[in-house]
Order: C-alpha cells, then structure tokens, then sequence
C-alpha cells in the first residue's frame, strides 16, 4: 500500500477542510526574496485570513531596504517552490468587495 499524500490542514481552529490557499506577502531586503506566510487555509476561510493577514501587515515594521506587500492569496501546490505559486487576484477582488 502506497502512503497517503501529505496533508495539509486549514490554520482555522476547528476547521476540518485540507489548505488550499496560502495567505503571505512578498517580500525583500533588496537582495533575497520569500514569501512571508501568514497562514494556510480552506477556501471557506481564505477571506478570514486575507484579513489576519492584512492586518498583519499594517502592523509590520520594516528596516531601511526592507520591502513587503500587500498580502496576497497564493494556490497551494505541493511541491511547488513558493516563488513559482500562483496568485489569486480575482479571489483576493471578491473577497474583498465583501469587507
Ligand atoms: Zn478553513
């Protein structure tokens, strides 16, 4: 018997649903980048999170050089590196339209 393919759940307490989303923000010092992760999550969720995660960010303090975005909903993809994760604009749009 095969193992199963790793899992991974949404961060929402007590929410069942496996992680579809990530919620981070792009950021750099100037000369590396990474994705700032705020949270994984289902996609009932993904408009909890986008919030946690903006909020997050407006209370970043950054250093001189330093450089964040806005947080963004990413598609999670096992095995994909973080750079190479897609962008959900349309969803970040309607999610939030709704706040
Ligand atoms: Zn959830």
């Amino acid at each position: 018997m095969p193992m199963p393919p790793y899992q991974v759940f949404c961060y929402t307490k007590d929410c069942k649903n496996l992680a579809k989303y990530k919620i981070a923000a792009r950021w750099s010092d100037g000369v590396v980048g990474e994705l700032k992760t705020y949270g994984l999550c289902c996609e009932e969720c993904a408009g909890i999170w986008l919030e946690r995660g903006r909020q997050r960010f407006a209370e970043s303090g950054l250093t001189v050089g330093e450089t964040l975005e806005p947080p963004g909903i990413y598609l999670l993809e096992r095995g994909l590196r973080d750079q190479t994760l897609q962008r959900q604009c349309e969803l970040e749009k309607r999610l939030l339209a709704l706040t």
